[in-house]
């Protein structure tokens, strides 16, 4: 699309764009506005830099009457205070020939103020989840006109630990309304909350432009199980001359926290570990102690190292393989920024072998794979999740159910594409085109072996 005058919105709109020199829309946008416009709840895989806030916000802007009642008709939930402060700015900007009332609210601040300006009107509410319960409750804030919903970050804010406070306000909203949701993102939280809350939503993502795949070497190794991956990554780590700045992904706290235990004995020095439960200075302090190489390995989890500043990372390592390949896309990411090749290594285990067929597909791409080295030590060591399940079907009759190591739910569930929110599949947009397949004999160069 070549400019945003395709698109139909309305006069206001386009001159306040222009007056902020957008020329044309970002693909998020051209992809999340017709959806945003049919009232379809809007389920969008982007992160910050793709022009998501714009995304979610000019279908509502566009259909916005000029009102004079006092309760807001479209309520915008973010994570964090800056966040709110944020939203509200580029708001005000975009509605700057339209007569739209903006009004941010968050904690750590006075609440008369806030509950003040709301008796006063307002048609958007940006806020932060426990302040904007807390002012619905006193009743300051009334939700019952509210038609839109906006959930901005969702995976951070899960993250964080707010979903019980999303439910809170959920339970306050009125059931017809258009609800639209943002995260980079996708965890199983995030599904969870989708499952529950949202009916038949549409998908959107967006892959992520300007990745620069060529100048990432992808490898990935089959690996039995969790232990015996740490064996795998505590033999390649020993290589310091190859590995110099690792950045190690996986899934959950538990299982970050579960592979800094493993690893410490060999590597207590140079290890560092940091997901959400970890207090802001400890996490700080960690990303200081990495970014000045006074340690060599970082462990983190998706939805932390999203917003971190990491330079001159040699090798992004997928402890575990993703479920949702945007979430490889982002972890790569981390790896071969300017200029300088980076490496990343994918261990896979038999349950996991579908997703990265998936990642393979989204890429158009074969990640070559690497022999498990002879003299790394396979374990029978299975870790809580990996055991085989005992099904109780009656109390008096325990059966074991054993199909292959705890891979058996995942790897059903996976056979679709996304099954997500009854069977939908995120449409994704490439927003490049990515390099063509190698052959899988091709070794990347560099010392995996
Ligand atoms: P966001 O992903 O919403 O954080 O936006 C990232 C940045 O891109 C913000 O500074 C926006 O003002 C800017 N932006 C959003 N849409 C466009 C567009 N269509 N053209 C140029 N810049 C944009």
């Amino acid at each position: 699309m070549e400019s945003f005058e395709e698109l139909n919105i309305n006069r206001q709109l386009l001159n306040a764009l222009a007056d902020l020199g957008f020329e044309k829309p970002t693909p998020i946008q051209e992809e999340a506005y017709p959806v945003g416009m049919s009232g379809q709840n809007i389920v969008g895989i982007a992160q910050t830099g793709t022009g998501k806030t714009l995304a979610y916000m000019l279908p509502i802007l566009h259909q916005l009457k000029y009102s004079k009642d006092y309760k807001p008709r479209v309520i915008i939930l973010v994570p964090t205070r800056e966040l709110v402060v944020q939203v509200v700015e580029q708001i005000e900007l975009f509605t700057k020939y339209m007569s739209t009332r903006v009004l941010g609210v968050y904690g750590g601040v006075n609440i008369k103020t806030q509950m003040g300006a709301l008796t006063q009107g307002q048609d958007i509410v940006v806020g932060t989840p426990g302040r904007l319960y807390d002012l619905a409750v006193n009743r300051s804030l009334l939700l019952q006109d509210v038609k839109k919903l906006v959930i901005d970050e969702v995976d951070v804010m899960l993250d964080l630990g707010f979903r019980f406070q999303l439910n809170n306000i959920f339970e306050l909203l009125p059931d017809k309304r258009q609800n639209i949701m943002f995260s980079a993102t996708m965890t199983e939280d995030v599904e969870i909350l989708i499952n529950e809350n949202f009916i038949k939503p549409e998908f959107i993502a967006i892959a992520l432009s300007g990745t620069p795949l060529d100048n990432i070497y992808q490898s990935c190794y089959p690996v039995a199980n969790f232990y015996t991956k740490v064996n795998l990554l505590g033999h390649l780590l020993q290589d310091k001359e190859t590995y110099q700045k690792i950045l190690i992904f996986i899934d959950s706290k538990k299982n970050a926290d579960r592979l800094y235990e493993a690893m410490e004995p060999d590597f207590w020095n140079e290890l560092l570990v940091i997901h959400s439960n970890k207090s802001q200075n400890n996490r700080m302090a960690a990303i200081e102690r990495f970014n000045d190489n006074n340690a060599r390995i970082l462990i983190a989890t998706d939805v932390i190292a999203r917003g971190l500043d990491l330079d001159d990372i040699t090798h992004v390592i997928n402890f575990d393989t993703p479920k949702f390949p945007e979430n490889y896309m982002h972890r790569i990411g981390r790896t071969g920024r300017a200029e300088k090749m980076g490496h990343s290594i994918l261990f896979y285990t038999e349950g996991e072998e579908d997703w990265k067929k998936e990642i393979e597909k989204m890429m158009e791409y074969d990640i070559p794979q690497l022999e498990f080295p002879n003299e790394v030590k396979v374990s029978k060591q299975l870790t809580l999740d990996e055991q085989p399940r005992i099904i109780e079907k009656n109390p008096h009759k325990k059966k074991t159910h054993i199909a292959g190591p705890s891979f058996h739910d995942k790897k059903d569930k996976n056979k679709k594409d996304y099954n997500l929110g009854g069977g939908q599949k995120i449409k994704i947009k490439k927003a490049k085109k990515y390099k063509n397949p190698i052959s899988r004999g091709q070794k990347p160069k560099g010392k995996e072996k």
